[in-house]
């Protein structure tokens, strides 16, 4: 199993600002936050990207949507953008699958 920093950060190994936390999700902040607002998703369990955790556990895929809804509310935002980017070409660099939870300011479509 590749072993990525979002698994160390789920480790508490590399510190985090953690926003949520439960026995199948993980929610904390970008490093590099590209709106006001800018969570992470990503369950405890390890697939390489969405795809894969669609395929091997949707259930977790849920309970990860479910959980990028609820960081939307916590944070207030009236509109907002759920991502999940799959493969390199999308901008993928992190191969532990995650959604982005990006809000507070416009966001233009198509996206880059
Ligand atoms: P991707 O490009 O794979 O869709 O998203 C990976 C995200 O992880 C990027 O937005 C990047 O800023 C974020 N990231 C990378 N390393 C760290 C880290 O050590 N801590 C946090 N909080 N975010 C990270």
């Amino acid at each position: 199993m590749e072993d990525t920093i979002f698994d160390k950060i789920l480790r508490k190994e590399i510190p985090s600002d953690i926003v949520y936390e439960d026995d199948v999700v993980l929610a904390f902040r970008d490093i590099n936050p590209q709106a006001p607002t800018h969570v992470l998703v990503i369950p405890k369990e390890h697939h390489p990207d969405a795809a894969a955790l669609a395929a091997e556990a949707p259930q977790i895929a849920a309970d990860v949507l479910r959980e990028a809804q609820a960081v939307a509310d916590e944070e207030k935002l009236e509109s907002y953008r759920i991502v999940f980017n799959t493969g390199s070409g999308a901008g993928q660099t992190v191969w532990h699958a995650h959604t982005h939870v990006l809000g507070g300011r416009g966001l233009e479509w198509p996206p880059g």
